[in-house]
């Protein structure tokens, strides 16, 4: 008998979604659709950014996944990402094209490359490949770019920009090398197809300028507590007003949190945001605010 998705309890379920939940390894058999969803929605990286993926870029990070997945690769890649497009076929890929990449033979090069990839899960492995932290800085790079540009959701052809924009990468070379396709070109075709005359180039450029290193290489979790954009955190709350205790000391204030990734100290750290937003920490934290490094960001 087939079992079905545990998730919508509508689908015969053909994979298991494997995922960290609170430190906790989850695993739940589900369809082809939840688990595309699922994978990316606990994936500490695209959680945030989600709910602003339009339908483009949740398929081509579909078709990336789903490429790993076949070839048994362990990790999702840029250029599984850059593949993705290709396949879903829109827009991004139109814009690749009319920027000057020819699409077909740009698909030949990237499935030999991919081919080539020897980091593979075992034969008949239930593990799943997973995101690379180059794929979430892409994605990250991405968020950026639509924000920037004031566009409301991160669009496949926001994700190629994204590729381009990242120049000591080998595609973003390829595509330049070969096809002269690169950020600015990528943006013209954009410009093009746009109702209004807006110069995104411009718009990009001035914005990366004026944005301070902080605000560039950090995510404010005051800022997102208040929006309501962090996820409710279980429990911790001991491990919270510990920290609170020894940030509100007059010496020996720095409180370390230490620990495996996924077990909640990003958690802990977001707990404390809230709090402050909630005016629920003492005198001294209460104008206080904490800032999330992205050390991918400032490797990049
Ligand atoms: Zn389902």
């Amino acid at each position: 008998m087939n079992r079905m998705c545990e998730e919508c309890g509508r689908n015969t379920a053909q994979f298991t979604a494997i995922f960290n939940d609170h430190g906790q390894e989850v695993r739940k058999p589900v369809c082809e659709e939840c688990y595309s969803k699922l994978q990316l929605s606990v994936d500490d990286t695209t959680k945030d950014l989600y709910h602003k993926l339009h339908d483009s870029t949740r398929k081509v990070l579909y078709y990336a996944r789903k490429t790993a997945r076949e070839k048994r690769h362990k990790y999702v890649l840029t250029a599984h990402l850059l593949y993705g497009i290709l396949l879903e076929d829109g827009q991004a890929s139109l814009t690749l094209e009319s920027a000057g990449a020819d699409v077909i033979s740009l698909k030949t090069q990237l499935d030999i490359a991919l081919t080539s990839i020897d980091d593979l899960l075992a034969r008949g492995s239930e593990e799943e490949p997973i995101l690379s932290d180059d794929i979430r800085g892409v994605l990250n790079d991405a968020n950026y770019i639509t924000e920037k540009l004031e566009f409301p959701e991160i669009e496949a052809v926001h994700l190629a920009v994204a590729i381009t924009e990242d120049r000591g990468s080998e595609l973003a070379k390829i595509l330049k090398r070969k096809y002269n396709v690169d950020t600015t070109s990528l943006l013209r075709e954009l410009e093009a197809q746009l109702p209004d005359s807006i110069d995104l180039v411009k718009k990009l450029k001035e914005s990366t300028e004026k944005k301070s290193p902080l605000e560039k290489f950090s995510r404010n979790l005051n800022t997102l507590a208040k929006q309501d954009k962090l996820d409710p955190c279980i429990g911790r709350t001991e491990e919270i007003e510990r920290a609170v205790h020894i940030l509100s000391r007059r010496n020996k204030n720095n409180p370390v949190l230490v620990g495996n990734a996924g077990v909640g100290k990003t958690a802990i750290a977001e707990g404390m945001a809230r709090k402050i937003v909630e005016a629920d920490v003492p005198e001294n934290l209460l104008n206080k605010q904490i800032y999330q490094l992205d050390l991918n960001a400032m490797l990049a």
